[in-house]
């Protein structure tokens, strides 16, 4: 039986040395409709996250202020940070993925596919050679809450890869129910990404997939990494140490690099995704339906965003 200590549910006595007991679980702000898409930027000190169904995307600050960063945000979704620190955003809206340039304006690197148009990318992680991953489910297209209702133009939900020197896109894996979130490991070696499929399909799994990276390129050996006991995975971050930290329907679900549950975070409302921030990147930061919260953790994470 996993033991519960105020915000935290045991289940291997290594969670213990990942977080801090006294360290609670706050409440940065309350106001979104559907809170996603966390990114840390260290150099301006403060987080930016999606208020997806409100077409805006907002600016925290450690001084608690809450502010509007971007109005009109083509429904953005998942966000990360490129190697040259700009920002890397998934919009529904539009089906594509864009950069903010450092003058303000947004270059789309990607919104097709074989000359059809994306479905509606999710989430984005770039890698240390300038490659941008992401996922491009069928959710904001489903209906006109998230995005625009449309009916998908490619035949499968595609994880894909954005080559940095020729902007060529290549389709790395095609047989996702809903590909949703994804993540390096700390050496970039393995990705892992989540199939959230059981939104829509009480039979789908819930589970977080793990592959081989060959020559930064291709993916290989496709195994599942871990099952989820409570809702299913949409965002997730890794840590130094490897252990993967994903959204859940009770909270964060933390697993060890063997896919161990090790315990969980236990949050109030439906957890989308997350990130780590904070100077020491000790600050794990929780987007969760209405809400964003934040947690100090004694682990760090392993991204830059
Ligand atoms: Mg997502």
């Amino acid at each position: 039986m996993p033991q519960q200590t105020s915000i935290y549910e045991i289940h291997d006595d290594r969670f213990r040395q990942l977080t801090v007991a006294s360290a609670g679980l706050e409440e940065l702000y309350c106001g979104c409709r559907w809170a996603e898409g966390p990114v840390w930027f260290a150099d301006l000190n403060c987080l930016i996250f999606s208020d997806i169904p409100n077409q805006r995307m907002l600016r925290w600050v450690p001084d608690g202020e809450v502010s509007v960063f971007r109005s009109q945000s083509n429904f953005a979704n998942g966000n990360t940070r490129d190697r040259e620190g700009r920002l890397v955003s998934c919009e529904h809206g539009s089906r594509r993925v864009t950069r903010t340039e450092i003058d303000g304006s947004l270059t789309v690197l990607a919104d097709s596919f074989e000359g059809k148009k994306l479905n509606s990318p999710n989430d984005v992680v770039v890698r240390s050679d300038g490659s941008v991953w992401f996922t491009d489910p069928t959710y904001g297209i489903l209906s006109d809450y998230e995005g625009y209702r449309a009916e998908p133009e490619q035949a499968t939900r595609n994880v894909y890869r954005l080559d940095p020197k020729t902007g060529e896109l290549s389709a790395v894996v095609t047989d996702f129910g809903q590909p949703n979130g994804l993540a390096f490991s700390p050496d970039e070696s393995k990705l892992y990404i989540a199939d959230s499929s059981s939104s829509h399909d009480v039979n789908a799994p819930s589970h977080i997939r793990v592959f081989d990276v060959v020559d930064g390129t291709t993916l290989t050996n496709d195994r599942v990494f871990c099952n989820l006991d409570k809702g299913l995975p949409d965002g997730f971050r890794m840590d130094v140490h490897g252990n993967l930290w994903t959204s859940a329907g009770d909270g964060v679900h933390c697993f060890s690099p063997e896919g161990e549950l090790l315990g969980k975070i236990l949050v109030p409302q439906t957890v989308a995704n997350l990130t780590f921030g904070g100077p020491r990147k000790n600050r794990l930061f929780i987007t969760a339906t209405r809400s964003l919260y934040s947690v100090y953790l004694a682990t760090n994470g392993a991204s830059l965003s």
